[in-house]
């Protein structure tokens, strides 16, 4: 299916004034903000339900200062937030998008608990790598599918439309304004009128040949995120003359279970646990974060590695479905031993006890400093590999979320959010902090519903 840019015809069967393309946390959020509003909204979605790669994250949104925090004793401020996101990406961002992103997150946050009962509560026992406060907001279950369903559910609740099996694959253009859509629900070719179209159907991570031209250097790798990222809104923006920025950025992750394809929480990682390759030999800084850690994995011999933690870790990450996913599938080993670990994923044993001791011994050769408790019996293992998670870059946006034009000005009614908008993730993938895919998703999808 191509993405292209028409005429309008003369008219339209049925028109609405606000159309969002795609029903994932972007889609929604900017649905219910613009019902809020007060304006007649229409969601239309591909898959036969709401889910997008929202419904395969951990759901987690970063947000500084927001009554949960409060409520846990955490003192934060969006300026903290904002140089944390900055220092992350060594300042490539746009300063007016990290300020808009860390500035709006806490109202997103307190209104998804407050207005429609998102019960959000704080990750408040690990820390992220590159957040200088713990601000990561989950549903209980933390996980994606939760935060989806619960977003849809809310949507529900209010009377708003979502025309799912619908798929967008054309844009009914007048000089610079948008008039509608063309869509096929199955063989059946369906046109809508719109007021204003705000573009949530996220990045390209699924589009190959995108991947390739824009980041060679993970072409290769798993893609983990959903299929329906394709790239359209790219292929609109192009074609009608936007300014797009850093599709060059991406978040990998370079601890999802191999072969079984789980995500295991970084927590394990940032609570003292390692990586090792077949030799039983670390590799690098693991504290620099799990994007990063994609390319740094799929460098190993065999493109793997093995994370090693313990027991106190495993409980930490239990809070999260993935994990316990991983734990039933057989993933993750536990063994009382270290030998038993380097025996149940053939590593060298020696070589496995040497990099344990060394942690806590002294400088490391890497850089990084281990200010945790050593690893203790019993000890865990999972094979990894390192995966294409989304990408990070796109249509660029002001502060109304409206899709810039080459020329320095905004479309008058083409809005971009979430996934499909340029974010906060500099040019690379190590510049991503974790949250900044919801916090784009959240903030920018109020924004634009926002109107
Ligand atoms: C495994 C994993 C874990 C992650 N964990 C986190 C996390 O904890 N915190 C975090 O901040 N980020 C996380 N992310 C990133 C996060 O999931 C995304 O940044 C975020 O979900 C993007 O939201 P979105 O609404 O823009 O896109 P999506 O949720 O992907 O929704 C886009 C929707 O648009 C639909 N669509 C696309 N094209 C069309 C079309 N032409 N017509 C109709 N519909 C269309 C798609 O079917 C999809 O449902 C994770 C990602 C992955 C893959």
């Amino acid at each position: 299916m191509s993405a292209t840019v028409a005429p309008p015809p003369s008219s339209f069967p049925v028109t609405v004034e606000t159309l969002i393309v795609g029903a994932g946390a972007c889609g929604l959020i900017a649905a219910l903000t613009a019902h809020e509003a007060g304006q007649e909204v229409l969601v239309v979605e591909r898959d036969a339900v709401p889910s997008g790669s929202t419904a395969l994250s951990a759901g987690l949104i970063p947000a500084a200062g927001t009554r949960v925090q409060k409520a846990a004793g955490i003192e934060d401020t969006a300026a903290l937030f904002a140089a944390d996101i900055q220092r992350k990406a060594k300042g490539e961002n746009d300063p007016r998008l990290v300020d808009l992103l860390a500035g709006g997150a806490a109202e997103a946050v307190d209104w998804l608990c407050d207005r429609h009962g998102l019960p959000f509560s704080v990750v408040d026992d690990f820390d992220y790598p590159g957040h200088s406060r713990r601000r990561m907001h989950g549903l209980p279950t933390r996980s994606g599918r939760e935060l989806v369903d619960a977003l849809r559910a809310a949507c529900e609740a209010e009377g708003i439309d979502i025309l799912c099996g619908a798929a967008v694959d054309r844009l009914f253009a007048e000089g610079r304004e948008v008039r509608g859509v063309s869509l096929l629900r199955g063989d059946l070719r369906e046109e809508i009128g719109c007021a204003r179209l705000i573009l949530a159907c996220n990045g390209f991570g699924g589009n190959r040949a995108r991947v390739a031209a824009h980041m060679p250097g993970i072409a290769g790798a798993l893609w983990f995120g959903h299929d329906g990222n394709r790239g359209e809104a790219l292929d609109w923006g192009e074609a009608m003359g936007a300014e797009v920025r850093h599709l060059g950025a991406y978040q990998g992750h370079g601890n999802v279970a191999h072969p079984h394809g789980i995500l295991i929480t970084w927590a394990v990682i940032t609570g003292g646990g390692i990586q090792v390759n077949r030799d039983g030999q670390r590799f690098w800084d693991e504290s620099q974060g799990y994007s990063e850690a994609a390319r740094a994995v799929l460098a190993q011999p065999g493109g793997a590695a093995v994370t090693v933690f313990d027991a106190r870790l495993a409980a930490i990450a239990r809070q999260f479905a993935d994990f316990r996913a991983a734990e039933a599938a057989g993933a993750v080993k536990t063994e009382d031993t270290l030998e038993g670990v380097a025996a149940a994923f053939a590593l060298p044993a020696d070589a496995l006890a040497e990099e344990v001791a060394a942690c806590h011994a002294g400088p490391d050769r890497f850089g990084r400093r281990f200010d945790t408790p050593p690893l203790a019996p019993p000890y865990c293992g999972v094979r990894v590999t390192g995966a294409l998670f989304h990408t990070q870059g796109g249509l660029v946006v002001d502060g109304r979320a409206r899709v810039m034009g080459q020329d320095g000005s905004a479309f008058p009614n083409l809005h971009a959010a979430g996934g499909a908008a340029c974010g906060v993730s500099g040019a690379g993938d190590s510049s991503y902090l974790s949250g900044n895919g919801l916090l784009a998703a959240a903030v920018l999808g109020r924004i634009a519903g926002r109107g």
